[in-house]
């Protein structure tokens, strides 16, 4: 007997971050009858032939079909990553929390000491894989420096400081969170672009926590569009 197994729908990554597929709308039989629709023809169970016309739609950029199926997730990045993210923008809609109304006590990513990357002197950006040279004195600092600006931002707002204005001192590795729908050709475009060993490390891995979420619901089109496979 084959067992099923249910894909995941939450992945976690660095100490608060996660990506959580909340709804997902559509399958590769959705693609296949967006295309179709031209024939006026339907599929009602997905073919040999349906494959085909898939991946024929996506080496030829006949694109729109990719639009209709819709995903709606959660997710939680530091800022950092956050300004990176939203810069796709095309087939996506966001709703993120403000740090105006909310004055919960503000997490941050820290990196671990392999994560503390050394600058590569031969890239304009970027940096190499090992860690900087002394990664848990500077690991150290980083951590003192986060609750420093955590505990300044925690005393301003006892003095009565606006959330808006005492949010100012909070260093751009704090989380941010928010709702994302986006179409399966935006997502797909986003994780070509992001999961490219140009691309900084912490975006990638949250390109590929999409990956990992939307691959298993979606393997023929995900496969027919996705270009880098991920690492
Ligand atoms: C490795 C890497 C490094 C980067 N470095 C930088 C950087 O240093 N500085 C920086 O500012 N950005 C940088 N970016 C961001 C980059 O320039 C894009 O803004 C980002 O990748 C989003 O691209 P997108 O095609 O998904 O954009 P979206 O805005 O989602 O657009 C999707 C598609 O719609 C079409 N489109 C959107 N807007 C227009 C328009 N105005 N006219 C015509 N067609 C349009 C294009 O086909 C586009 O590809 C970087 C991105 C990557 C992946």
């Amino acid at each position: 007997m084959v067992e099923m197994t249910t894909p995941e729908t939450k992945i976690t990554l660095g100490n608060a971050g996660y990506v959580e597929l909340l709804e997902v709308f559509g399958s590769d039989l959705t693609v296949v009858n967006a295309a179709r629709v031209s024939f006026a023809k339907e599929s009602h169970e997905f073919s040999e032939q349906d494959g085909k016309l898939v991946k024929y739609l996506a080496k030829h950029n006949h694109i729109s079909p990719f639009f209709h199926p819709q995903i709606h997730m959660r997710i939680k990045m530091p800022i950092f990553v956050a300004r990176e993210w939203f810069r796709h923008q095309i087939g996506f809609a966001r709703n993120e929390v403000s740090r105006r109304y909310v004055d919960t006590p503000p997490e941050c990513y820290i990196p671990t000491p392999e994560n503390i990357r050394a600058r590569d002197p031969k890239l304009k950006q970027g940096s190499k894989s090992e860690p900087v040279a002394e990664a848990e004195r500077v690991h150290a600092i980083v951590k003192e420096i986060t609750e420093e600006s955590m505990g300044v931002y925690d005393s301003l707002l006892k003095s009565g400081v606006a959330p808006e204005i005492a949010r100012m001192v909070l260093p751009q590795s704090m989380y941010t969170e928010f709702v994302e729908t986006g179409s399966l050709a935006a997502y797909a475009r986003l994780c070509n672009l992001r999961l490219d060993p140009t691309a900084q490390k912490e975006i990638r891995e949250y390109a590929d926590a999409v990956v990992k979420l939307l691959e298993p619901r979606f393997p023929v089109s995900w496969k027919a569009l996705i270009h880098t496979p991920p690492e």
